[in-house]
């Protein structure tokens, strides 16, 4: 891997996963799939591997992207979900073709067809975005607070009170902040 390109954030949840590979979104945002090998790389190491991607699926990616990032912001705001952007997770959703597969030992996989993987491995993040939107999932959607970030976050803490989308980012540079403003004000 070159050293060139942004490193993954990785979560528990696929679809928050995905929408992360933009990060920082309000303030100097980093793009973390920024070529078609990018996105293979993170379908890879997300359960979803594809042998090969083009350009044109990582722009059907990203739409997808973008996409699930405005309707899991919107519903963590209790908004009305913005139309296109569901067009978009339900067009996702049906052209995918994956299967789920049962493992040997008790684990679930994703089988992607050979020549229409990633529009598959799309259709998997598009219904897992749909499971979390829908509220059909234990947890709650939130939007992270970090100023630069306020990503939608799916909280699956008992208490759903969790503040950041991921505690060793966002979480860590705001404690920083706040014991350096703190000592600031001690001098
Ligand atoms: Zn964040």
């Amino acid at each position: 891997m070159p050293a060139a390109f942004p490193d993954f954030r990785l979560g528990t949840v696929l679809a928050t996963s995905f929408t992360a590979t933009l990060t920082e979104r309000r303030g100097d945002s980093v793009e973390r799939i920024p070529v078609p090998q990018r996105l293979a790389d993170w379908l890879a190491v997300s359960g979803l591997a594809v042998e090969s991607c083009t350009d044109e699926q990582l722009e059907l990616a990203r739409e997808l992207r973008e996409s699930i990032h405005a309707a899991a912001t919107a519903a963590a705001l209790q908004e009305p979900l913005p139309a296109a952007a569901v067009e978009i997770i339900n067009a996702r959703s049906a052209q995918g073709q994956a299967s789920a597969v049962l493992t040997p030992d008790g684990k679930r996989r994703w089988q992607l067809n050979s020549p229409t993987a990633v529009e598959d491995a799309l259709g998997v993040i598009a219904a897992d975005a749909i499971s979390i939107i829908s509220g059909e999932r234990d947890g709650k959607l939130a939007l992270c607070a970090s100023p630069t970030c306020q990503a939608a976050f799916f909280d699956t803490s008992q208490s759903r009170t969790r503040r950041w989308c991921d505690m060793n980012t966002c979480g860590n540079r705001q404690k920083k902040a706040r014991f350096n403003a703190n000592r600031a004000a001690a001098k």
